[in-house]
């Protein structure tokens, strides 16, 4: 059970005290009786809660894997750019947040909900959840830096990062790479191809723990994850 007022500002329909107003003035019905009450208890799970005629559904969690394209912030607010929230059209919640960020520049899966726990376990730096990057690189990236990333390279923080996997895709004066990382340190991929001489040009997240970037969304797509792969994160 919760008050009215509260399931309507968590669905995103405005802030506590503009949708009390709504509610004194009639715009909202609970199984199509109008009810004038802010305080008034619901059950959130079986009844019908409607706003000027349109039906607003609760969802306590939501999950969204965005195709996260370059240009957008990771952050759920910005005064000058557009965030990977406002990509979210037809979220229902007004809590939910980006699990860690991606650059500006960075494309690729990022997961979007209001999972708290979910987020902390994902992200603490105990758990090691794998990152899988593919990167376009400046330079000829070779088996000396597989070694290096394998040891732990000094990127010039207090400890070197952790030993990471790098896949040679293509070796050449433009190199193609996948890098495994378990940390999610300040630029962190960037840094560490600095580290070595090169040059990160394009870089897109592939995977993170089990969770993998659905092929057929595009840059700027989203979907809800499915109750399989919640579980399988969780
Ligand atoms: N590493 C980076 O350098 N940038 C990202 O966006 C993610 C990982």
């Amino acid at each position: 059970m919760m008050r009215i007022d509260k399931y309507l500002a968590e669905m995103g329909q405005g802030t506590r005290s503009e949708i009390k107003k709504l509610i004194r003035s009639g715009r909202v019905m609970v199984d199509g009786e109008t009810v004038k009450k802010p305080e008034l208890k619901i059950d959130e799970t079986t009844q019908k809660v409607s706003l000027d005629g349109k039906q607003i559904g609760y969802a306590k969690k939501e999950y969204y894997m965005l195709h996260k394209p370059a240009g957008v912030i990771s952050a759920t607010k910005d005064d000058r750019d557009k965030t990977v929230l406002d990509l979210i059209t037809d979220k229902k919640r007004n809590d939910l947040f980006p699990v860690g960020r991606l650059d500006k520049d960075t494309e690729g899966l990022l997961l979007i909900t209001n999972d708290g726990e979910l987020a902390h376990r994902l992200l603490s730096p105990k758990k090691h959840v794998d990152k899988v990057y593919y990167a376009k690189v400046q330079g000829k990236v070779d088996e000396s830096d597989v070694k290096a990333f394998a040891d732990g390279v000094d990127i010039g923080d207090d400890t070197p990062v952790k030993n990471a996997d790098l896949r040679i895709l293509k070796s050449g004066e433009e190199s193609e790479i996948e890098l495994t990382i378990t940390e999610g340190r300040f630029h962190q991929v960037k840094r560490m191809f600095h580290a070595v001489g090169k040059e990160v040009i394009y870089l897109k997240r592939l995977s993170m723990g089990s969770l993998a970037l659905d092929k057929t969304l595009t840059k700027g797509e989203y979907r809800s994850l499915t109750e399989e792969e919640i579980k399988k994160l969780c």
